[in-house]
């Protein structure tokens, strides 16, 4: 069995797990570092400015001695934690805020124009500092002349690790989204792949056919819902297998016996077993046999034809009343012969119905045919039609020898018989009402029956009447 669904599933997993660390430490390290710069750019500048206005300035008018100067900008060195500078035209430092970071009291090549437009620089200033450092400057000016500037530097070493311990906290967030993203996972897991791997193997399992395998799902979801639709479908599909097995099972014995007995006869005709003057009453159960087969063989044709529900239909408008009467008039020789007669007690004068009229005369002829067949001599058969919402009831009922009660489900059945039906007709292959039922049945219509053993049997089923045309 393939895992591929889950693998990926873990694979999208991981690799989201390894998107998010590769695009934290680099797109948001890259972009967080650059926000860091340009926020402590703007806040040394500021501080610049504010010194070099406020107390640098003053120095040069000489309302401040140098000390007073430095004294003040060594508190704010402690808060803003960098290096304030106060360095003359020429590159002389005269107030440096952590002497001990710096040796020179001069710096070397000073020129203020390398800062170009911009007022800071990033670099080691002028190879002042051994790391890279970014320095701010804001110029002293007295009278509109620039006198000297106020230069703040901050290590980019301490950004970063400013930036790292931002990142720090992205990095949390990323767990817990990773261990959030874990737990949908788990429940991805139990709620939706479990049950699609359960049903796979049933599926599996039913392919090979093998129908027993049940789906344990009874979740009041989707899930639940097509495991008991796949649970429905393979009790439909065994149920049908073992029709099918119970059909060719009742074919092949229906075609057996009289095979065999057709095979017995003639090689016993041919090998002289039976003498020549009782050869003609053995060549006539041969006959009886093989019209017998011959039916057999035309019911099977007629219900294979029947499988597919409304096709081949002709559907016309017809008088029901006429169809029963031609179908019993077909029997007249056979109920002369059993003493048997009818009672047609019809609705109207015509009784129009919509239905196919070839097949409706078939199940007339299937019905009265088995009512004769299991009726006793001397008696009547009766046929009804009566007319209600919109239907035509059609009833046909024997004073017969009836149909057992556990049997009664049975007779729709292909090929049943009833233990009673067995001694009396030994032509019948019990196909008769399984096409009686069929043809109903892709009329969309019903039929019913109501038997008591040894009292009669009735059978009724429904039309529906033609729209009358004047009606509109
Ligand atoms: P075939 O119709 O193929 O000649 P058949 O009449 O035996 O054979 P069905 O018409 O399918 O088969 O009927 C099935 C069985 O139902 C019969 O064998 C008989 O046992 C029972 N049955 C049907 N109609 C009646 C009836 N009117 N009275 C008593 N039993 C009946
Ligand atoms: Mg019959």
């Amino acid at each position: 069995m393939k895992h591929t669904l889950y693998l990926k599933l873990l694979l999208g997993y991981i690799i989201f797990g390894i998107l998010g660390f590769v695009t934290v430490s680099t797109i948001t390290s890259h972009m967080t570092l650059d926000y860091i710069k340009k926020e402590t750019i703007s806040n040394l500048y500021r501080e610049s400015k504010l010194l070099a206005g406020n107390y640098a300035s003053n120095y040069y008018r000489g309302s401040l001695t140098l000390d007073d100067v430095k004294s003040h900008f060594q508190a704010v060195t402690a808060y803003l934690d960098a290096d304030i500078w106060v360095i003359d035209r020429n590159g002389r430092i005269l107030i440096n805020t952590r002497p001990d970071s710096v040796s020179d009291t001069t710096v070397q090549d000073f020129d203020i124009s390398t800062f170009g437009t911009r007022y800071y620089q990033e670099g080691t200033f002028f190879d002042v500092f051994s790391e890279q450092t970014l320095s701010v400057f804001s110029p002293i000016t007295i009278d509109y002349k620039v006198r000297g500037y106020v230069l703040i530097h901050r290590p980019i070493s301490d950004l970063v690790s400013y930036k790292d311990g931002l990142l720090n906290i992205s990095y949390m967030t990323l767990a817990i989204i990773f261990f959030c993203a874990f737990i949908v996972l788990g429940l991805f897991t139990f709620t939706v792949y479990l049950p699609i791997r359960k049903m796979t193997r049933a599926a599996e399992n039913y392919s090979e056919g093998n129908f027993d395998t049940k789906i344990n799902i009874h979740t009041n979801d989707e899930m639940g819902y097509l495991a008991d639709s796949i649970n429905y479908m393979a009790t439909e599909l065994s149920s049908l297998e073992e029709d099918q097995r119970k059909f060719i099972a009742n074919v092949s014995h229906d075609f057996r016996s009289p095979l065999t007995s057709i095979k017995g006869y003639i090689e016993a005709i041919m090998d002289g077993t039976i003498p020549h003057e009782m050869q003609d009453k053995y060549l006539n159960i041969i006959l009886f046999e093989t019209e017998r087969l011959n039916k057999l063989t035309q019911s099977m044709l007629e219900l294979n034809k029947y499988g597919i529900k409304g096709s081949m239909m002709d559907i016309t408008d017809f008088d029901i009343n006429h169809t029963i009467k031609m179908v019993v008039q077909s029997f007249e020789g056979t109920c002369k012969k059993k003493k048997i007669s009818f009672e047609l007690i019809l609705t109207g004068i015509t009784c129009i119905v919509s239905a196919d009229m070839s097949k409706i005369q078939q199940v007339i002829y299937n019905l009265i045919d088995n009512a004769i067949k299991f009726s006793h001599p001397d008696s009547t058969i009766t046929i009804e039609t009566t007319e209600k919402n919109e239907k035509v009831f059609i009833s046909v009922k024997d004073t017969g020898i009836g149909i057992p009660k556990d049997s009664i489900k049975k007779i729709w059945e292909r090929f049943y018989k009833t233990d009673l039906s067995r001694g009396k007709d030994k032509r019948g292959t019990g196909l008769g009402l399984a096409i009686v039922k069929e043809i109903i049945s892709s009329h969309n219509e019903n039929i019913n029956v109501i038997s008591t053993e040894g009292v009669g049997t009735e059978f009724i089923f429904t039309l529906p009447m033609a729209q009358k045309e004047n009606e509109l």
